[in-house]
């Protein structure tokens, strides 16, 4: 059975990832809005369904922590909610640091930590690898430790979000794809799709890598850049507990969490390689690229250095999917200075 647009909505949302569902359900929930989720494929289907799930809280940044402690507590509600599953699990997070800049860094996250109510602790080498017995610590000066960070099911929390907006009145439509707007002055007043046309007050752009794209379509400058992105799951590895906390170790520039009794593991290498240099194809759906072991070979080995017990593990599978990255590393998030009614949140650079 084809979907049916309906003729109006206060606000349109297109993309049906995380952003989007997360976007609909808040819209739908606090601010009782007639909101329409528009998806050209399926939920999930863009770079949301592979990312690995590290979830972190604490930056550098102050409004950062507080959307990201929102986003913890959100997800310990959400399944008593809605019925169904996160994934949520509350490991805590290991942030290893091997120098002093790094350390001095740490001293100074456990002071904002504090003034956000939340209890992170500095750690000895010593308490690292009793903490994390397959760890090497003889290069770390001490790491912190968040207890109240974790690791997620990406496609669950979407699901979970998706039908928690479904609950406050919100359609979500899948197969819907949006290919232009009418436009009056700088503000948007329908919507174009290849079911036909919704009039709408605002529209919100949460379209992941294609958001580019559809910011182009209203004048809005969207800037990012769709970049190769890999992890590998590992077979099980002997002595890792199923609560193991998840580790950043960014001066190695990794990070790794349990699954199944296995690691993921992946990072964020210093040339990254770009995908498309024009527009993302409208049917990338559920896909990845080829798996890319030599320029993995970095992560590869800076995770041997860590773990050394890795050596004697097989690799399970490599996921090597798309994510936008933007220029300065921060993503975009709020009203276009273009257009008076396009709000853009896009971009957010693997951000865990
Ligand atoms: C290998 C890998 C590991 C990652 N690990 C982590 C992690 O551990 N922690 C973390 O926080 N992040 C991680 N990420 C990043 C995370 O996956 C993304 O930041 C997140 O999924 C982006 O969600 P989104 O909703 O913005 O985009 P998407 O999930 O891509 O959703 C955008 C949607 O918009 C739809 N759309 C596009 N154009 C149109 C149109 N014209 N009409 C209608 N619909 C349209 C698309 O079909 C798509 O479904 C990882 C990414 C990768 C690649």
């Amino acid at each position: 059975m084809n979907a049916v647009l309906p003729n109006h909505a206060d606000v349109v949302v297109i993309g049906g990832g995380i952003i989007g569902c997360s976007t609909a359900y808040h819209l739908a929930r606090d601010h009782n809005l007639n909101v329409v989720l528009l998806e050209q494929n399926r939920l999930t289907s863009g770079s949301t369904w592979h990312a690995a799930g590290l979830v972190g809280q604490l930056r550098s940044s102050a409004s950062i922590t507080q959307v990201l402690k929102y986003s913890v507590d959100l997800y310990k509600k959400l399944e008593a909610e809605t019925g169904l599953q996160t994934g949520w699990k509350m490991t805590g997070c290991l942030r290893l640091a091997t120098n002093q800049d790094r350390w001095i860094e740490y001293r100074r996250l456990a002071t904002t930590a504090q003034s956000f109510g939340m209890d992170m602790h500095l750690l000895s080498p010593a308490e690292v690898k009793k903490m994390w017995p397959l760890l090497d610590v003889s290069d770390l000066i001490g790491a912190s430790f968040l207890p109240t960070d974790g690791q997620a099911s990406p496609s669950d929390i979407t699901q979970a979000l998706a039908k928690g907006a479904r609950m406050h009145g919100a359609k979500l439509i899948e197969g819907v794809r949006v290919s232009g707007f009418n436009m009056s002055a700088n503000r948007i007043s329908a919507v174009h799709t290849n079911l036909g046309m919704i009039t709408c007050g605002k529209v919100v752009n949460c379209a992941g890598m294609w958001a580019r794209q559809i910011g182009a379509m209203a004048g809005v400058v969207v800037p990012l850049q769709p970049v190769k992105h890999q992890y590998v799951i590992t077979e099980k590895l002997k002595g890792l507990s199923a609560d193991a906390a998840t580790i950043r170790d960014p001066d190695l520039r990794t990070y790794f969490k349990e699954e199944v009794g296995g690691l993921v593991f992946g990072g964020y290498e210093p040339d990254p390689i770009p995908w498309t240099e024009g527009d993302v194809p409208a049917t990338f759906e559920f896909q990845l690229f080829e798996d890319d072991f030599d320029h993995f070979e970095q992560h590869m080995s800076a995770a041997l250095q860590r773990i050394p017990a890795l050596a004697d593990c097989g690799v399970k599978k490599m996921i090597n999917g798309p994510e936008s990255f933007t220029p300065d590393g921060n993503f975009i998030l709020g009203k276009s200075p273009e257009c008076a009614n396009m709000f853009v949140g896009a971009g957010f650079n693997a951000f865990g």
